[in-house]
């Protein structure tokens, strides 16, 4: 539902996922600040993707290039000409918008795209037939590097992390010694000046995207495309994202970017008004596009030498494009439930409940003494330090146990750790199970095999 994202919003800036960049001026719907949670979840949200992409692979290494790279990439990768928008502006609101955004709405709602702008009415002021022509817009923000802002100083900041990426494809290649099929991955921020940031963390020009480019034989290229889009989906999955909220968008083959020759998002639920579904992840067969313009560009080619076919090819690249600020958008919806908890009254309470998978919870354990006690205390301390070796742990001691539970639910924080009275003489405390709220009793030098058990890495 619509109020769904409100609650996650609300609760978001309510416990230091996730706040309104420079609020404190009024802020922007540019970007959005990650608090003491939301840094915990999405540096989660990396990890996981980078061991899945990296570390458990024999067939892709890490890369991490430079937000701003030479200017002549972005000429050669096309993004100086092609990287445009249509951009149309609604002459009663004067808001500006993307068309073929507005005309995408449009068929979502119609099944057919309209005929032209004039028979769409605006989203901000409602009234029809405002909008002016289209005129493109080039989304690669600027800067300028050195003293003056001369043509010569004008640089672009990345607008996707790829490009960085395919012009070290030589270095990657011989220091690391491969050869196709192997991937080159890398996670970093992107930015693009776009017309209508909005959605919350969903579309932001300040972003951060988790990239892996798959050089693969010409010929073999469908196949692993395949591949990919089954391997995505999986981690998609295995994290939590339930099938029913993901689907398969397949571009139709007239909207294709200029580099591609076949595309397809994983899509989620996002239920923005409107809209149901919206992309997650674009995954496409990208050609030997970019190796072949950056060979033509700079004079270096990138061309492979297969010994086995004595031949010479440029190598093909399928390309799992994720946002990882719009995963963990997804993550947070996912997790958003609300159901019932017994209070100390013998009846029950609301309770929010943020059921992140444990990989993902910022919080892994929480260690609350049972009463503010001299004695309680220090022993709980002195368990918390223990575990901190290995988790995130939060430490609570203030206010009843009821509500210091809800405080832990409502972050998704998978163990909650009683200390009690009893701790003092049977050296055992109560964990209890966030999602089932069931309690268990055990040995403080069983509490770390118990968790490690449970706390999956
Ligand atoms: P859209 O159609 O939504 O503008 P795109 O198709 O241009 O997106 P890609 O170029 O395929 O996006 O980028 C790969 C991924 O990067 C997207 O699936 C999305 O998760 C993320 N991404 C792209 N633009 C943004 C943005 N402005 N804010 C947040 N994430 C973004």
């Amino acid at each position: 539902p619509a109020d769904r994202i409100d609650a996650v919003v609300s609760l978001a800036k309510r416990r230091g996922f996730v706040f309104p960049s420079s609020e404190i001026y009024g802020g922007t719907r540019s970007a959005w600040d990650y608090g003491p949670l939301g840094v915990a979840l999405k540096d989660n949200v990396r990890q996981q993707w980078w061991k899945t992409m990296v570390q458990q692979r024999d067939d892709i290494v890490g890369l991490d290039s430079a937000v701003i790279l030479a200017r002549d990439v972005w000429t050669a990768s096309g993004h100086i000409d092609a990287f445009v928008d249509p951009l149309t502006e609604c002459q009663s609101c004067h808001k500006r918008f993307r068309a073929d955004h507005l005309e995408e709405a449009w068929e979502a709602k119609h099944g057919a795209p309209p005929a032209s702008l004039s028979e769409l009415n605006c989203p901000n002021c409602g009234n029809k037939g405002t909008f002016t022509e289209p005129k493109m817009f080039n989304g690669l923000m600027k800067t300028y590097l050195g003293p003056t802002e001369s043509a010569d100083g004008l640089h672009y900041l990345r607008p996707e992390t790829a490009q960085g990426i395919f012009v070290n494809y030589n270095n990657v290649a011989t220091a690391a010694r491969k050869k196709p099929p192997f991937g080159i991955a890398q996670v970093g921020k992107s930015f693009r000046n776009e017309i209508t940031p909005g959605n919350f963390i969903f579309r932001t020009r300040e972003f951060e995207q988790m990239e892996m480019e798959f050089f693969v034989a010409p010929g073999s290229d469908e196949e692993w495309h395949e591949y990919w889009l089954q391997q995505r989906w999986n981690w998609y999955l295995d994290l939590g994202l339930s099938e029913e909220n993901l689907r398969f968008f397949e571009h139709p083959e007239e909207k294709l970017s200029h580099y591609s020759k076949r595309t397809v998002d994983i899509e989620y639920r996002f239920q923005f008004g409107g809209t149901e579904f919206a992309e997650l992840e674009g995954i496409a067969n990208r050609t030997d596009f970019d190796l072949k313009t950056h060979s033509k560009h700079s004079g270096v080619d990138l061309s492979f030498f297969d010994q086995e076919k004595q031949e010479r090819w440029v190598p093909y690249v399928i390309e799992p494009a994720a946002g990882l600020t719009r995963a963990v958008l997804a993550f947070l919806l996912e997790a958003y439930d609300e159901d019932e908890a017994p209070n100390t009254k013998g009846g029950v309470d609301k309770r929010t409940v943020m059921r992140f998978d444990p990989r993902l919870a910022p919080v892994k354990v929480a260690v609350l003494p049972l009463s503010r006690n001299p004695e309680l205390s220090p022993k709980a301390r002195g368990l918390a330090e223990t575990l901190r070796k290995r988790w995130m742990v939060e430490f609570d001691d203030s206010q009843a146990i009821g509500r210091r539970y809800r405080r832990q639910d409502e972050i998704g924080t998978p163990f909650c750790i009683t200390v009690d009275f009893d701790t003092l003489t049977d050296d055992a405390v109560t964990v209890r199970d966030r999602d089932t709220m069931k309690q268990e009793r055990v040995a403080l030098d069983q509490i770390e095999d118990y968790l490690i058990k449970r706390l999956p890495g």
